[in-house]
């Protein structure tokens, strides 16, 4: 494609700062959105898997990443007490801190050149054939060649534009998370569960000084949880677990801000991911639940292979196409792998070989091309 194409990318996280990066980088003239007012300061960590340090590789944002995280090759598990019961080679991933993420992509971004606009989001939207026609939320009224709707589980634009048959429902497990100093031990990902197998904490580096571990709970329903008694919950619930890192890393959570609480809400959007002009990235696609920690290396992957497929194509249309077909059934199978062992989760009788058979089978899946 030749001629320069304009683009409105609605949704700065993940996905939506990445392919605001990706697509100025093939020369798009990049307009980026978002309703918050500013790159989120605080946050849990984040496991970026190989493919998307591949991804991120292809656009030069792999070093950044890993400067500021920690690499990591390793999978392991342990019991309640802390006792290492499994140690699995993992291929070559990173954790690191979320905002350190949204930074650096942001900061791409917006150094190659991307508008990058917050407290903006989309009034309306009329999709003309040749353009789309926006009006902005401060009354602007734009006209773009192609709108990314990057705007997360809950987008409003796929239910505006998809009709909102494919809201998320819930997968019947949320997640307590909080971040600690880094003990040693937590080289790689690492799980920890209890006696009867039926409560797992995970822990992950973020860098080399910090770490971050999340608490998974199962529920029939949405569960709702007072802000302010986060901590007091969150300790309550992780009485059972004697492992010292547990110990260590809860004794430093002291008030609720320190903790969030996060349903696992999934939807998966069947392809093509575009109507007309408009295309749907990242979780407004497809948001598994993150057994896999691969929802924001799909987002991701998204984004890089988008800007590819513009890159190659003649028209927009044919870059849609394009792109839902390379995306789609790679997506699906991240989808439900994660889906699956968040089922193994709800068990009556758990069985982590069973999920860590599933989880490494998968990481292999992921090194396929994207
Ligand atoms: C507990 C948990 C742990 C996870 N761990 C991992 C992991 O380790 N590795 C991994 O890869 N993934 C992980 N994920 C998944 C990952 O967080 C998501 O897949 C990723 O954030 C999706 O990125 P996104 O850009 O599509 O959406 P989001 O990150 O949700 O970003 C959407 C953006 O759109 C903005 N927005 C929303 N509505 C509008 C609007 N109307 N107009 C303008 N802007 C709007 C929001 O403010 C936000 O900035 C995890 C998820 C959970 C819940």
């Amino acid at each position: 494609m030749t001629n320069t194409k304009r683009v409105l990318v609605v949704g700065s996280g993940i996905g939506g700062a990445t392919a605001a990066y990706a697509l100025r980088r093939i020369g798009m003239d990049v307009h980026c959105i978002d309703t918050k007012p500013e790159t989120p300061a605080a946050g849990a960590g984040i496991c970026l898997l190989h493919n998307t340090m591949r991804a991120l590789g292809t656009i030069g944002l792999a070093e950044p990443c890993l400067d500021s995280g920690l690499a990591f090759q390793v999978f392991k598990q342990h019991d309640a007490t802390g006792k290492l019961l499994m140690s699995n080679p993992a291929p070559p991933g990173c954790g690191m801190r979320r905002p350190e993420l949204a930074r650096i992509l942001e900061g791409a971004a917006q150094s190659a050149g991307a508008l990058m606009e917050k407290s903006m989001t989309v009034s309306d939207l009329v999709d003309r054939g040749e353009k789309v026609e926006v009006t902005l939320s401060d009354g602007r009224e734009e006209a773009y060649d192609l709108v990314v709707a990057a705007d997360g589980a809950y987008s409003r634009l796929r239910d505006r534009v998809f009709g909102k048959e494919h809201a998320v429902r819930f997968a019947g497990q949320s997640a307590w998370r909080f971040n600690a100093p880094r003990p040693s031990e937590v080289d790689g990902f690492c799980l920890y569960r209890s006696a009867d197998g039926k409560r797992t904490v995970g822990a992950l580096p973020t860098s080399k000084e910090t770490c971050y571990l999340f608490f998974l709970e199962n529920s029939v329903e949405h569960l709702h949880m007072p802000d302010d008694q986060l901590h007091v919950l969150l300790h309550e619930r992780l009485e059972a677990f004697s492992a010292p890192v547990i110990r260590d890393a809860l004794a430093q959570v002291t008030g609720p801000a320190q903790v969030t609480f996060r349903p696992f809400d999934i939807t998966l959007v069947p392809a093509p991911w575009h109507r007309g002009r408009v295309l749907l990235l990242g979780d407004a696609a497809h948001s598994p639940t993150p057994q896999m920690t691969s929802g924001g290396g799909m987002a991701i992957e998204d984004a890089v292979v988008l800007a590819e497929c513009i890159a190659a194509q003649p028209t927009i249309p044919d870059a849609l196409q394009a792109h839902s077909k390379r995306r789609f059934d790679r997506v699906k199978t991240v989808c439900d792998a994660s889906l699956q062992l968040c089922r193994y989760e709800q068990d009556p009788v758990p069985d982590p070989q069973r999920s860590a058979a599933l989880l490494l089978q998968t990481y292999q899946f992921l090194g396929q091309p994207m």
